[in-house]
């Protein structure tokens, strides 16, 4: 048995402050103790009170000038577009032919895969994300691929091959039938070992025929706790589009729920341009929502309504959408998700915010019992933020007057700078100073 503790400024959600105000959302202790014991959390509290009782054995790591917290959930992204953030000039529909597509191809080669699986796991950790729902290519390599690489760091990742059978390019579609076959093999190879789970991945409506929306619907009946992973009403012209190929679904949401993709373990990236049924539709059906600022600015999808979506009690999370999205650090992300609010006359809260980032990214997968907290008995996943990160982030943080005001610099000028370390099941994955 391993038990080791670490002392410092510690934060953490315990509940939506949308729904029991944002002094009842989290705890914080200015000296904090926080004890893993075999890659769990044992215990967490004020340093006082647990310093005394801890056996003189267990080392104590100090973090004098820093802030613990849950390691990050980045609730959608792509690791095959690591490589093409900041493709220039073009909306959702263009901007996925022009440079997308091409890029995509390349993950039939499991080497070229393998290179950028390690590269973007890598930026993961050097941003304090420690989960994240992923997409694949169409190309089962692709996946095998991330899954070899994060199985290696014990990380909980949820990762699918897409599927798409039509208005791609031929050298990225697969069939129906081979789509169904391939995701099989995933599945059986990787759901639910260690820490992996395998999401269901249309990419979305309009690359899908019926058929093979179908057969996705049938992977979710024929296995328990998989996820369906997708992309809803991002943009206008996709909209009118999905609306012209499936001209007997009552709106978007529809043509997956009219074939079963709808659930508690579904993730439906942006989903911006949402009508109330369909808002109705995400509640009943437990399904979840990935809100991704920095793509919706980047390539210019429009403003995500939290506040709909808080209305309808749906569960939210955030996700930075690489490469549609310009940064890997959802520090950043939550600087842009608060600027699409403020543009939209609300304010988003510096709790609200962290909700977002670790325990509402957590529910909006259903892993709020395993990860997004720092309650014990759950997994130690922890970031160790810096609070002398830049001089720029030392001087405003030493005129704060409280946590909420700290944890809001960080949000606005924030960025992989400030993570000095970050941690999965206790042991460190990625540390700034030895390893930038
Ligand atoms: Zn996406």
């Amino acid at each position: 048995m391993t038990t080791k503790a670490w002392r410092s400024s510690i934060i953490h959600c315990i509940a939506d402050p949308s729904k029991v105000g944002n002094d009842k959302a989290y705890d914080y202790y200015e000296d904090g103790i926080l004890v893993v014991e075999d890659g769990i959390i044992k215990q967490l509290g004020a340093a006082n009170d647990l310093l005394a009782t801890l056996d003189p054995d267990v080392e104590v790591e100090e973090h004098p000038d820093a802030l613990i917290m849950p390691g990050f959930i980045d609730t959608h992204i792509h690791y095959p577009q690591t490589d093409m953030i900041g493709a220039y000039g073009e909306q959702l529909l263009e901007w996925l032919n022009k440079y997308t597509f091409p890029e995509e191809s390349k993950f039939k080669d499991k080497e070229h895969a393998t290179d950028v699986a390690e590269r973007f796991t890598n930026e993961l950790l050097r941003n304090g994300t420690t989960t994240a729902l992923v997409f694949g290519t169409v190309h089962k390599e692709s996946v095998d691929a991330f899954f070899e690489t994060v199985e290696k760091q014990n990380l909980r990742m949820i990762c699918g091959k897409v599927m798409m059978d039509r208005n791609a390019p031929d050298y990225l579609t697969d069939t129906p039938q081979s789509s169904y076959k391939d995701s099989k093999a995933l599945i059986e190879r990787w759901h639910e070992k260690g820490r992996l789970h395998y999401a269901v991945t249309p990419r979305f409506a309009p690359t899908s025929t019926p058929e093979q929306l179908h057969q996705a619907g049938k992977l979710l009946k024929e296995f328990d706790r998989l996820y369906l992973h997708t992309h809803l009403s991002e943009n206008v012209d996709e909209c009118e589009w999905v609306k012209s190929l499936f001209p007997d679904s009552d709106n978007y949401l529809d043509v997956y729920d009219k074939h079963h993709l709808l659930g508690e373990r579904s993730v439906f990236a942006h989903g911006i341009h949402l009508c109330d049924s369909e808002y109705h539709r995400l509640h009943d059906t437990g399904s979840a929502i990935s809100f991704c600022p920095t793509s919706n600015l980047f390539i210019g999808s429009g403003l995500f309504k939290l506040d709909k979506a808080e209305e309808h009690s749906i569960n939210v999370g955030l996700g930075t959408d690489v490469g549609g999205g310009t940064s890997f650090s959802l520090l950043t992300t939550l600087g842009e998700a608060y600027k699409v609010i403020q543009l939209q006359g609300e304010n988003l809260s510096p709790i609200k915010s962290l909700y977002l980032a670790t325990l509402g990214g957590a529910k909006a997968l259903r892993l709020e019992n395993k990860i997004g907290t720092l309650k014990p008995e759950t997994e130690a996943d922890f970031v160790i933020l810096d609070k002398q990160a830049t001089p720029f982030i030392a001087n405003r943080l030493a005129n704060v007057k409280d946590i909420e005001e700290a944890l809001f610099i960080f949000m606005t000028l924030g960025d992989d700078r400030a993570i000095k370390e970050t941690y999965s099941m206790g042991e460190r994955v990625y540390a700034k100073t030895i390893m930038s």
